[in-house]
This record gives structure tokens, C-alpha cells and sequence, in this order.
């Protein structure tokens, strides 16, 4: 099997790395950076989201294993303790997998033919900070409303645990296909209105955001950011591709919710 290995800078992954680098030429894994079969992460969910973006091209050729040397994470179930373990579990590997969805972003601007598609693991995001920013919204080509405020959201399940639970989304069950539309700070009175309410689409709509003019857009896809874009539309739709994990445990997604989230009341 080819191995790919992906860490984060801190101490204590880089010799994680350096101790699954040696386990896996022990038992004669080849280290292929380059083409892998499996990347496995080590470091949190941020380390194996830049891992998706390194591979994005290659998505459906990879899966991944993530290795947490903090606390247990969305993306991560091994330890950094666990790593003979996972070498083992990786040596009798039949192709197991589980696959989640993913979010598309299809922008294009004013004053230019350009158009860029982008692929997200945990949400995009359109915002302004510079004053209100004022978008019509379309669910499935309909209009909906007209919002006045900082920002929206939209985000995949697996990243409704992120960005989009600090705007008050719902936390979603990855194994569904839909997309979550999140507000940041709308403007609500007697004159502007908006729902308000996170929403939950379905998986054959798509989100349409028709910007009113200004140059000072701020996109976010993930960790990334492009700034000062003059957007004339932004769909976002769940993508043909999927991220997939090679599974060889299972931990209860409720059960990661509440060890990330409520915690354990006796401790403290
Ligand atoms: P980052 O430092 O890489 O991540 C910020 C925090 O979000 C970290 O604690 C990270 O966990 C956690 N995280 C990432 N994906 C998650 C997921 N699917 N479920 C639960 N927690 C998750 O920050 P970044 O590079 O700027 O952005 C990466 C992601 O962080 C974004 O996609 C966004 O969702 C999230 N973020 C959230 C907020 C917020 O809630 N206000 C602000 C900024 C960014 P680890 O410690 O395990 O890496």
C-alpha cells in the first residue's frame, strides 16, 4: 500500500510522524507522498483540512485516516498512542471506506468572464465588513428573500460542527446529503427582514447568492480567503465528489459531538 503522511507543525506530530514513518517501512509500506492510496493526518481537524485541499484533485482516488495528537476531533479517530495499531489495521486493509459530502462554490464576478469553482469540506462563506453587505438569495432558482447583514454560511454536515455551529446552525448527522444555510449577523426590523433561521437543503437544490454592488467581498472556503472580489453570483451546491475515510472503527458520531462539545460533568 502507498502511505502518504500529512502533519501539522507542532512537536509532538512531527514525531508522531517521524515514529508511523519508521512502523510503516518496517513493515514495508512504500511512503508516497506524491500518489498515495491512504493519507493519514496527524495533528486536529484543521491539519487534515489542509490535507483535503493538498489532495483535492485526487479526492477520488485517496482515503484518509486521522490521527489526533490533541483532543479527539470530527476527522480524527486514532490517538497519537494508537499508532501500532493503525499500521496493523492498515496492513489487513480490505478497501473499507465511509464517504461524506462535500459543498461546491461556483463563483463569477462583474467585469470579467472568470469563473472559479471551488470545493469545501466545511463550509464557504460570503461576507463584508466594510458596511452591510446586501445579497438576494435563491433556493433551487426561486427567489427567497432579500438579506441585509454581515455575512452567510453554507456548510457541509461534517462541517456543521465548525464555523456554522458558532452562527447557531444545527448540528448535522454526516451520513446526510444536504447543505446548511447559516446567517452572520442579520439586520432584522420593520423594514428589512430575513427568515433568521439556520435552513436545511435539500440535496438536489442549490443556494444562489446575487450580491447588490460593491468591491469588497471577502469569500472563505475553508482555511482559505479571497478578498476584495466584486461577486455578480455565488452557487453553492452539494458536489459530484465526496471525501472518503478509511473505517476501521466506528465511533458514534453522537458520542463525538458530546465528548467535543458537553464533556464528561464529572470532570473539571
Ligand atoms: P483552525 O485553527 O484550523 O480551526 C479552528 C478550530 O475549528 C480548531 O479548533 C479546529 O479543530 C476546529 N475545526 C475545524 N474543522 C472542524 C469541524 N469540522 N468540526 C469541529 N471543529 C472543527 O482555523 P482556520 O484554518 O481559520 O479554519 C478552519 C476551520 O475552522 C474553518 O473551516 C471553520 O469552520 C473553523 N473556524 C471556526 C470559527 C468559529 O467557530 N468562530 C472561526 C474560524 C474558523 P482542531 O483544533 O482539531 O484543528
Amino acid at each position: 500500500m502507498r502511505v502518504g503522511i500529512f502533519s501539522n507543525n507542532v512537536r509532538r506530530s512531527l514525531e508522531v510522524k517521524a515514529a508511523l514513518t519508521r512502523r510503516f517501512l518496517e513493515r514495508h509500506f512504500i511512503i508516497d507522498d506524491e500518489n498515495p492510496e491512504v493519507v493519514v493526518t496527524i495533528g486536529g481537524d484543521g491539519t487534515l483540512l489542509s490535507a483535503f485541499h493538498k489532495y483535492i484533485d485526487m479526492l477520488d482516488k485517496i482515503r484518509f485516516v486521522g490521527v489526533h495528537t490533541g483532543h479527539l476531533g470530527f476527522y480524527t479517530d486514532w490517538r497519537d498512542d494508537e499508532i501500532d495499531d493503525l499500521v496493523i489495521s492498515l496492513q489487513s486493509d480490505n478497501g473499507q471506506s465511509v464517504s461524506y459530502p462535500l459543498l461546491d462554490v461556483f463563483v463569477t464576478y462583474k467585469d470579467s468572464n472568470k469563473r472559479d469553482v471551488f470545493t469545501a469540506l466545511n463550509e464557504a462563506t460570503i461576507r463584508r465588513i466594510s458596511s452591510t453587505m446586501v445579497t438576494d438569495v435563491f433556493i433551487g432558482g426561486e427567489f427567497f428573500e432579500r438579506f441585509r447583514g454581515d455575512g452567510l454560511c453554507v456548510s457541509t454536515p461534517t462541517g456543521s460542527t465548525a464555523y456554522n455551529k458558532s452562527l447557531g446552525g444545527a448540528v448535522v448527522h454526516p451520513t446526510l446529503d444536504v447543505l446548511q444555510l447559516t446567517e452572520v449577523s442579520s439586520i432584522n426590523n420593520r423594514v428589512f427582514r430575513t427568515l433568521s433561521s439556520p435552513m436545511i437543503i435539500a440535496p438536489k437544490d442549490w443556494i444562489t447568492i446575487e450580491p447588490e454592488g460593491a468591491a469588497d467581498f471577502i469569500l472563505t472556503v475553508d482555511s482559505d480567503s479571497y478578498h476584495k472580489l466584486k461577486i455578480k453570483e455565488i452557487k453553492f451546491k452539494i458536489s459530484k465528489k465526496k471525501i472518503h475515510f478509511a473505517k476501521y472503527r466506528h465511533t458514534h458520531f453522537w458520542h463525538r459531538v458530546q465528548t467535543a462539545f458537553i464533556g464528561d460533568e464529572d470532570a473539571d
